[in-house]
């Protein structure tokens, strides 16, 4: 469909074609291993950092800088969590186990799966909350998104004689509910295990905003889109045109704008495409 759009536009396309560098006199002239090409108009959308292996370049910021086009700093968006040993030798074990949890990074919350990975964490709800993320900061995981604070206390009473980790996997898959129970409860477990209802409470609460710091991201070889990028503010907001060079354009996942899951990012390449094509 696409091609059959292109070719009723009289669109020329250049395939294997690697622009090397791009120069301006009284028009743009483009240094490329086919040659050059030279225009009035030059819309980049050479995309932005994540998967490398996939031709990822940064190709536009360079071309931003030569034309004085303001970048904002740049890093992995939709990444998958790493943490430091120290937690990671209670998570290894979980690799492979996932749950429906609220995942919080900054004021941004996310109700959807998390996946424990053999370096951390994953899944949906990670990777969004991950966009959120700083270096240095926490993120905040709720592992019983639908329990109310008094809800294992009432579960306990009603079954004095089941363990405790038996009562947490009616909420959690087993594995996990028994290795967050060690790792939260640790030696106030067997005083918990005698029902006291103000240690459940305390324990229910502590799972539901549940604070881990994670040491890194999986970086540029596992993202699925970067935060930032050429500068919105530098663009016109109708047409992408930038401010500072006009004639010079910058679309999708090279301008600082990072969607969540669920196609966004492609929308909004499409969308900034299609903008920037109106006024070429
Ligand atoms: C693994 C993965 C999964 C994703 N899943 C989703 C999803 O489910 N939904 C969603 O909305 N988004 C998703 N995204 C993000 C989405 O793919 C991007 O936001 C979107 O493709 C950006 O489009 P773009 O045209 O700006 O750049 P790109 O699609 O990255 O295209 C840029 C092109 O420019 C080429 N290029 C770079 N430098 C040069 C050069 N010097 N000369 C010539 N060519 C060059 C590159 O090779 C590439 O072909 C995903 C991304 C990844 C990596």
């Amino acid at each position: 469909m696409l091609l059959d759009e292109c070719e009723a536009a009289g669109v020329a396309l250049e395939l294997n074609c690697r622009v090397g560098a791009v120069r301006r006199g009284e028009r743009f002239v483009l240094e490329t291993n086919r040659g050059a090409f030279e225009s009035e108009t030059l819309c980049v959308a050479t995309g932005g950092l994540p998967i490398p292996k996939l031709g990822a370049s940064g190709f536009a910021f360079e071309i931003a800088k030569q034309f004085a086009v303001p970048v904002t700093p740049t890093r992995p968006g939709l990444v998958p969590l790493t943490f430091s040993e120290a937690d990671l030798k209670w998570m290894r074990t979980l690799s492979g186990v996932s749950a429906e949890v609220i995942a919080r990074a900054g004021k941004a919350a996310f109700r959807e799966a998390a996946l424990f990975t053999h370096r951390g964490l994953s899944g949906p709800a990670i990777l969004q909350a991950s966009s959120y993320w700083a270096r240095g900061q926490s993120i905040e995981i709720n592992w019983l998104p639908d329990a109310e604070d008094g809800v294992l206390a009432k579960r306990k009473r009603e079954r004095p004689k089941a363990q405790l980790k038996t009562v947490l996997a009616e909420f959690l898959p087993e594995r996990l509910a028994e290795t967050l129970l060690a790792h939260t409860a640790g030696e106030a477990q067997q005083e918990i295990g005698a029902s006291k209802d103000a240690a459940l409470i305390d324990l229910t609460r502590a799972l539901k905003a549940f604070a881990l710091t994670p040491a890194g991201d999986e970086g540029y070889a596992k993202a699925e889109v970067m935060v930032g990028g050429v500068d919105t503010d530098a663009l016109s907001q109708k047409s992408m045109e930038a401010r500072a060079a006009p004639g010079l354009f910058f679309v999708g996942e090279a301008t600082d704008v990072t969607g969540w899951l669920g196609g966004y990012n492609f929308q909004w390449a499409w969308a900034s495409g299609w903008a920037a094509g109106q006024a070429l």
